[in-house]
């Protein structure tokens, strides 16, 4: 492994009389290909030790509600069986009123000789990881994020062309080091330990999901479950429907059955799918057609004919690693600067919105009317009951979202913080780096200034209901929106 994945996060000596070596799964939620799960193997390994892999969810996350946990409890689910076949100590944990997750980790960690986790730059898991490093426990956290280490891909890109420059000059090594899909389970590391708790019986994710005392109206999402099973099902599904036509059609809003898109998105955020498998596969299927998959040096830094000769893979591959990286690179060196639009634009953009905060709105929505997708505008209101009712929204769909949450409330500062509160209550992908800087592209980031200067907009590009309808067919899309909401 690169060690530039590994981050020690406290002196504390590795304790070789302990019981097991501990991997915490906090973001990278899947039994394969999984680099924090090599390093713990690793360690079980030279220790003698065998392997604990511990998964929890807690209650008091922001913005718990029935569908997110449901998701994440469906991945454990899988988790479970999949441990159950491959024989490791696996023990998941779910909070509930009756079973109080106080105290629990660090019971856990207590007994290890070392403690590793996924290193995941966003949300409560950086405060949490920080929280058990002050624990007397060796503790190692690992970038299981991309496929190339974080800690390489240098300083906070100002657009995505910075940074796909530096991925593309150091793709070939990193992927050369890329972790197990079958990782090296052995008879030291399956050894079994009795659990200090009770492990969630994981049978009835439903009955389990449906009473704790958590957002229950943030509905569950039948037709779109969590877990390492279906993360593949879908990858499945993109590569024999989606893939062919993505660079053409990816832009164009359509229902999500049509994929114009790979729906991948949920999956990679919690982990239940790595990307490096999204690439494996993505080349694979491109060699078994007779393309090219090793990179092409003569288009280092261009969006197409770097990956391979395919330009739907290229496209795919451009957006899956050089655009999901741009967000997490960003929050590997600026995560607090998320806390508010000063700190986080780029002068440009903050100067221009700042100059016309004052400027009159045609429009402007209370919270309730934004979640209940109660504006004058049809096309905004079916991107928000698509959010509601999927936990997604399609790409381009999501651009205007945003920009017109801009347009439409008293300041900017204010659009921020709906919209961060909207993406992050009902999209499955929410929490995510990606959340925060897709957001914030609407205002400027990694974007350039544009004429004309406009209104509320000043020089951050506009985007416009308008232009979309007259820039696509949107009749199936609205209609299968409207069917939604019957
Ligand atoms: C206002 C707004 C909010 C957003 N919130 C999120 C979010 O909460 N979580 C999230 O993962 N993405 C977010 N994005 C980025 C992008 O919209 C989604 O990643 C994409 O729509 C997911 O659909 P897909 O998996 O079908 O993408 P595909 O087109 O199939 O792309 C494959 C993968 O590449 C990555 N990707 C694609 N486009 C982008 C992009 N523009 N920026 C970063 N990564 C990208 C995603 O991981 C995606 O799953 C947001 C964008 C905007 C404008």
């Amino acid at each position: 492994m690169n060690q530039a994945r590994v981050r020690r996060l406290n002196d504390a000596p590795i304790d070789r009389t302990a019981d097991y070596v501990l991997y915490w799964m906090q973001s990278a939620r899947r039994l394969r290909s999984n680099h924090a799960l090599d390093y713990a193997l690793r360690c079980s390994r030279e220790l003698g030790k065998p392997l604990v892999v511990y998964e929890g969810l807690r209650l008091d996350y922001p913005w718990a509600s029935a569908r997110i946990s449901s998701f994440v409890i469906e991945g454990m689910a899988a988790n479970a069986t999949r441990a159950h076949t491959l024989g490791i100590n696996y023990w998941p944990f779910v909070e509930t009123s009756e079973a109080s997750a106080w105290g629990l980790l660090r019971k856990v960690a207590a007994r290890a000789c070392l403690v590793v986790t996924d290193d995941f730059p966003c949300f409560i898991l950086p405060e949490q990881t920080a929280k058990l490093a002050r624990e007397p426990r060796a503790f190692f956290a690992i970038d299981n994020n991309g496929v190339i280490p974080l800690a390489l891909l240098g300083t906070a890109p100002f657009a995505a062309a910075h940074l796909r420059r530096r991925m593309h000059n150091l793709f070939e090594s990193a992927w050369a080091e890329r972790s197990r899909v079958k990782p090296r389970f052995d008879e030291v590391s399956n050894a079994r330990v009795e659990p200090p708790f009770a492990l969630t019986d994981l049978t009835n994710v439903s009955a389990l999901v449906g009473a704790l005392p958590i957002d229950q109206s943030v509905l569950r999402l039948p037709n779109k479950p969590g877990g390492a099973r279906a993360g593949a099902k879908q990858l499945e599904l993109f590569l024999r429907n989606g893939l062919s036509i993505y660079a053409d059609h990816r832009g164009e809003p359509a229902p999500p059955e049509e994929l114009h898109g790979s729906g991948l998105s949920p999956y990679l955020h919690f982990g239940h799918l790595a990307i490096e498998d999204v690439l494996g596969a993505v080349l694979g299927k491109v060699e078994k057609a007779g393309g090219r998959t090793t990179p092409d040096r003569s288009n280092v830094a261009k969006r197409q004919g770097f990956y391979t000769d395919d330009p739907n893979a290229n496209a795919f591959l451009d957006e899956a690693l050089t655009w999901r990286d741009v967000g997490f690179v960003w929050h590997w060196t600026r995560r607090a600067d998320t806390a508010n639009l000063k700190r986080a634009l780029p002068p440009w953009a903050y100067k221009t919105l700042e100059k016309h905060a004052s400027d009159r709105r045609l429009y402007t929505y209370s919270m309730d009317a934004w979640e209940s997708a109660a504006t004058h505008d049809e096309i905004w209101n079916a991107a928000q009951r698509e959010l509601l009712a999927t936990g997604v929204i399609h790409n381009y769909m999501r651009m205007l979202w945003g920009k017109k949450v801009l347009e439409w409330s008293p300041t900017p500062e204010t659009a921020y913080q709906t919209l961060v509160h909207l993406n992050n209550k009902y999209a499955v992908d929410g929490r995510n780096p990606n959340s925060y800087t897709g957001i914030l592209w609407c205002f400027g980031l990694f974007d350039r200034p544009w004429a004309p200067e406009r209104p509320v907009f000043g020089q951050v590009r506009y985007m416009s209901s308008e232009n979309t309808a007259k820039k696509f067919k949107l009749r199936g899309y609205l209609d299968w929106v409207r069917a939604l909401a019957r």
